[in-house]
């Protein structure tokens, strides 16, 4: 097979046989990128037009349990500025974006387990009995399953926690021992259970990542059946065991978009900050590549400083306001259209 063929069976198909997946992620040209990304638009553009949902991510813990050797806010890492935010602060931040037209909020932080079950709970029903029609995001780690239905009966939906890596092997290397990819799976298939939709994913072109991690990563997610996934490229943190490791790449990023698209055409799979940081169209050309999502910051302005998973990370200046409207212009730049809408995944539009 060449890879016209094998983009064809992958459209088709939804998916390739291994090795075939593995020689296209091997030896797929720039022409060839081209009609990848072609064919992940017109899969994209069957469930979702050109719709691009915009969700507003407050940042409001930088505190973290965890070493992960990747990030830059690893408890480890003495020189993170760190901050957290009070649930009412969480709360006006919410109410500001719900003020600025956004019907998601994403309230994202390291593990800091200074936040009780009952204050992540209040806060979240807080946000929902406020504006109801504002769908409430939680990417706050490793929890149990009793915690994550908890979280789910204060009002939460949805729910990120991305694998990072699939593979065994590779999540060694990038975490601590008291780290396991056993309970990180066990995580997000309790939230699966629960009901949440759930978005997994992993970083490209991590420390010691091999294609055979990424084909392990492309096989979980298919045992999984996440509704969102969310990808993008390593970055350095100088202040962490990896600050003299090299970055993931664009055009490799951008590749697994498309064919993660193809395999997935109805997920909400965001064009990231990471894809944004390494290059300044990024994001617009994680849209063309098929990406449907994307994710201005509402944290407030003057702590964005302290939540720097890694070098150089986009978007820490700016008001909520300006976020929205910068990127507004950047998404209709690429000829796709922001909508404010809930948008949930196909299966849970009511
Ligand atoms: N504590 C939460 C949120 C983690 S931060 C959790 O465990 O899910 C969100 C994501 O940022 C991580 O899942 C990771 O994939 C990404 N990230 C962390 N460090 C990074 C780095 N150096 N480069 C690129 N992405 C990074």
């Amino acid at each position: 097979m060449n890879n016209i063929e094998r983009i064809n069976l992958l459209e088709k198909e939804r998916d390739l046989p291994q090795e075939e997946m593995r020689a296209l992620l091997l030896t797929i040209t720039s022409e060839e990128m081209e009609i990848l990304s072609k064919a992940a638009r017109r899969q994209r553009e069957i469930y979702f037009g050109k719709d691009v949902y915009l969700r507003g991510i407050i940042e409001f813990s930088s505190y973290c349990r965890n070493d992960c050797y990747y990030c830059g806010i690893r408890k480890s890492n003495k020189k993170a500025r760190r901050y957290r935010l009070p649930g009412d602060t969480i709360i006006s931040c919410a109410d500001r974006g719900y003020t600025l037209g956004f019907r998601t909020v994403v309230l994202q932080s390291g593990e800091d387990l200074s936040y009780s079950t009952d204050e992540i709970c209040r806060i979240v029903s807080t946000i929902k009995n406020d504006h109801p029609d504002m769908a409430v995001t939680l990417s706050i780690g490793e929890k149990s399953k009793a915690e994550y239905q908890a979280y789910f009966d204060a009002g939460a939906e949805r729910y990120l926690l991305r694998e990072e890596t699939a593979s065994e092997a590779h999540y060694m290397k990038l975490h601590p021992a008291e780290l396991s990819l056993e309970n990180r799976k066990r995580c997000l298939f309790d939230l699966y259970d629960i009901g949440y939709q759930v978005g997994c994913g992993f970083m490209v072109g991590s420390p010691y990542q091999t294609q055979d991690d990424i084909i392990s990563d492309l096989s979980f997610i298919k045992t999984l059946k996440p509704h969102m996934i969310g990808i993008g490229p390593f970055i350095h943190h100088s202040d962490t065991p990896f600050g003299n490791q090299p970055d993931g790449s664009l055009s490799d990023t951008l590749k697994l978009i498309s064919i993660l698209r193809l395999m997935w055409p109805d997920a909400l799979i965001p064009a990231t900050t990471a894809l944004g940081t390494i290059h300044p169209k990024g994001r617009e050309m994680g849209i063309m590549a098929g990406a449907n999502v994307v994710m201005p910051n509402l944290s407030p302005k003057d702590y964005r400083k302290g939540y720097m998973l890694y070098d150089g990370k986009i978007c820490t200046g700016d008001e909520a306001a300006e976020c929205v409207s910068c990127m507004t212009g950047r998404i209709e730049s690429t000829g796709y259209k922001v909508v404010m809408s809930r948008g949930d995944h196909p299966d849970f539009r009511k």
